[in-house]
């Protein structure tokens, strides 16, 4: 359908919007509950529209962004506002080396979390654990990449972090993430917020760790000069 809009003081335009609901995904005619625009500059305004499903009731808005072209028609792109997700919690900016696809999908999990979507947000957070340890793990060992890409979590942990601190928290999250991915709940006192904590744990002491090899390396590298 088409919903004219004043763009400007002299410009008033049909702006293209969908039969259909974003919501309940049916083919409706949605109603106008408002609408207007907002000129950013010379020739340039960002349009919106509020609409509602005749059907299930909700509201949406649509954006327009309308730039003025040569014959005072204006061009219209529709917006889409997909809001980026930060993640909550401080990631050493060397886990996007380290770990790029272990940060996407904790941030997917994250996504899936604020969805309410907490069964799947559960097991993507085990996951994203596998990813940190076993990216970290080889890091630190790389002439076992092979062999780490393959074993259960739980034995990398248990082979390869000293670290005591690293560790503990890292197996915790294990017990915690094996529960999110199963049928049977063997810690029913705990659930996808211990998990989370204990995973900010274990990024918290993974941050700090590289810190400490990084320093490492510095004063071995001085040793030898
Ligand atoms: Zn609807």
């Amino acid at each position: 359908m088409f919903v004219e809009i004043q763009i400007s003081n002299y410009a008033r335009q049909d702006v293209v919007i969908e039969n259909s609901c974003p919501n309940c995904r049916k083919p409706i005619i949605p109603d106008v509950v408002s609408k207007g625009s907002s000129e950013k500059s010379v020739g340039k305004s960002n349009i919106f529209i509020t609409l509602q499903c005749p059907g299930c009731e909700h509201f949406w808005v649509e954006e327009f962004s309308a730039t003025l072209d040569g014959t005072n028609h204006y061009n219209l792109t529709h917006v889409e506002v997909k809001p980026e997700l930060p993640s909550d919690i401080p990631m050493p900016e060397d886990i996007d080396i380290i770990s790029p696809i272990g940060k996407d999908i904790y941030l997917q999990a994250l996504k899936a979390e604020n969805e309410k979507l907490n069964h799947i947000a559960g097991i993507g957070y085990r996951k994203a654990l596998e990813f940190f340890v076993k990216d970290f793990v080889i890091l630190t060992n790389m002439d076992d990449k092979a062999k780490i890409e393959r074993m259960q979590l739980k034995q990398v942990i248990d082979t390869y972090i000293d670290d005591e601190e690293l560790k503990t928290v890292a197996l915790a999250s294990t017990y915690i993430g094996n529960d999110e991915g199963h049928y049977f709940r063997k810690n029913p006192d705990k659930d996808i917020y211990d998990l989370k904590n204990y995973l900010h744990g274990f990024i918290f002491y993974l941050g700090k760790k590289l810190t400490f090899l990084d320093a490492q390396e510095l004063v071995n590298r001085s040793k030898k000069s």
